[in-house]
């Protein structure tokens, strides 16, 4: 079974309403004219306060689905300045963007704490977006794919293999995010295929071959087609090429 591509926008810290609004509108006009069966999954993940914003724009198109950028694993309680799963499906959130080198390396996040989150949006019924990726100095030291394996192992511990087939994975040189530079389309997918080898041992061949792994770092439409040519690459987690509907439609169009 083919798998279906996803292209994922992640606006980051961007966007107050009006923005957020042109944005989606944009988007929406792009899409309108294009075949839905034949369209990757598109994915938008706005800010907390841009959420409601989307939600209300995009909740009668089903073309587009919304991502977090972030959650709590915890259901409730004491946690100043977090948002829950619960909350999140509130506002038909399908996707939560876990494991992403920024919230890794300015927050903090430790591997646990990105497994905690991905078991609690399994069990809630969301798809996690698992990110990994080296750094520039890892991938010269030839640890890239140890690397790598140790994030993937850690991050689906306790994860049943039903919900594994269902989770996506982004891999996402750090060298390669938001710096212009992405990484080499062959490689990339040389890459993926490692993660997906790493996959086949945690579970089993059937779902490495059925999990979706994305590749982000400086997608641009100018890369997309080739990347999205490479077998193992099942579409883009993008930060800046998503926060202009031209551009991200050009993402989509690149991706069917
Ligand atoms: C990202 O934010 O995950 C990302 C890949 O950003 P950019 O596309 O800007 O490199």
């Amino acid at each position: 079974m083919a798998r279906r591509p996803i292209i994922a926008g992640n606006w980051k810290m961007n966007n107050n309403k009006a923005a957020a609004r042109e944005l989606v509108d944009g988007i929406l006009k792009g899409i309108l004219p294009l075949d839905a069966a034949k369209m990757p999954e598109v994915v938008i993940a706005p800010t907390y306060t841009a959420l409601w914003q989307a939600y209300d724009l995009i909740k009668n198109e089903p073309k587009v689905a919304l991502a977090a950028q972030n959650v709590n694993p915890n259901p409730s309680g004491a946690y100043t300045g977090e948002v829950s799963l619960e909350m999140l499906a509130d506002f038909n959130v399908k996707f939560v963007i876990i494991g992403h080198s920024e919230r890794r390396q300015m927050f903090n996040e430790s591997d646990e704490f990105i497994n905690q989150k991905a078991l609690a949006i399994l069990n809630a019924g969301l798809t996690p977006i698992i990110c990994c990726g080296e750094t520039l100095e890892q991938r010269e030291q030839g640890v890239t794919d140890a690397h790598l394996a140790s994030q993937i192992t850690k991050a689906f511990n306790n994860i049943s293999e039903a919900d594994a087939v269902k989770s996506v994975i982004a891999y996402e040189p750090i060298w390669a995010i938001g710096t212009g530079k992405s990484c080499d389309a062959v490689e990339a997918n040389r890459t993926i295929g490692e993660i997906r080898k790493v996959i086949a041992k945690l579970y089993n061949q059937d779902v490495a071959d059925k999990i979706r792994i994305l590749y982000g770092g400086s997608v641009k439409p100018s890369t997309i087609v080739e990347q999205m040519a490479q077998p193992e690459i099942d579409g883009g987690l993008i930060g800046g090429a998503s926060l202009k509907a031209d551009s991200f439609v050009e993402l989509i169009k690149g991706a069917m």
